[in-house]
């Protein structure tokens, strides 16, 4: 079993600590800062063996110098990003495999949020630790690439075992919620999924992780498929990526 701890940091961002109790190594994924990591360490008796990090910006890089300076752990990070990663001594790229004891993470490329992204799929826990590719309800802006890409890199997740935890970086879920609201108004799982998000959001609580079966049944960037919400955004009979690009094009200016 690997253990997930999950740390709310900055505004919404989620930095997530991975322990694996039979080899002790744990990992942090995207850290953007190193305090709150260096003291759930040190609260857990936990030794950071490595960073894993998806994209270069500064919420999901910003701890990386100060954690491997007091820890002596090892940065992986997207090899064409190696140039504006601080720390990095491992660059990976599609289909590169990483370990934490005996747990295995296959890299998957998921270019469009940024050219350099990359996700860690750990297919033997269920688990997809998917930076800001995919969000709950939503997917990441495209600040380095087309809408076509992004859609690319979101099939191959589609395509992921429905049971697949989905660990993003942000807390970005009920404003995701009300805006799929306004592109697929009478989906009754969207509907039920908000009713629950918005309670946990009333209690302050996370509503990370979600799984591929709720994104497919609720995110709007993986239902360009849906005649419900073709029809509402008048793209009927238009190809997938082509709904894609329009959703993704109304959600930047909702
Ligand atoms: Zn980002
Ligand atoms: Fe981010």
């Amino acid at each position: 079993m690997l253990t997930i701890l999950q740390l709310p940091v900055l505004n919404d961002n989620y930095i997530y600590l991975l322990h694996d109790p039979v080899s002790g190594e744990t990992a942090a994924v995207d850290p953007a800062v190193a305090q709150p990591v260096l003291a759930a360490l040190d609260q857990k008796g936990w030794r950071l063996t490595l960073i894993l990090n998806t994209h270069h910006h500064g919420d999901h890089v910003g701890g990386n110098l100060e954690l491997k300076q007091k820890t002596g752990c090892t940065v992986i990070a997207p090899l064409s990003d190696r140039n504006r990663i601080p720390g990095i001594d491992r660059g990976v790229v599609d289909g590169d495999e990483v370990t934490l004891g005996k747990h295995t993470a296959n890299v998957i490329s998921t270019p469009g949020h940024t050219s350099g992204h990359v996700v860690y799929h750990f297919a033997g826990d269920d688990t997809l630790f998917c930076g800001d590719t995919l969000f709950a309800m939503g997917c990441g802006r495209l600040f380095e690439g087309s809408a076509e890409q992004m859609w690319h890199s979101l099939q191959k997740l589609k395509a992921l075992p429905a049971a697949t935890r989905i660990y993003c970086a942000h807390e970005y879920t009920q404003a995701n919620g009300w805006f799929a609201l306004t592109v697929e108004p009478d989906n009754r799982q969207l509907q039920q999924r908000m009713e629950v998000i918005n309670q946990l959001r009333a209690n302050r609580l996370p509503t990370v992780p979600s799984t591929i079966e709720q994104e497919l049944a609720t995110n709007p960037f993986f239902r360009e498929d849906s005649l419900a919400l073709r029809e509402t955004i008048n793209m009927m009979g238009k190809k997938p990526v082509e709904v894609f690009a329009e959703v993704r094009r109304m959600k930047d200016s909702f």
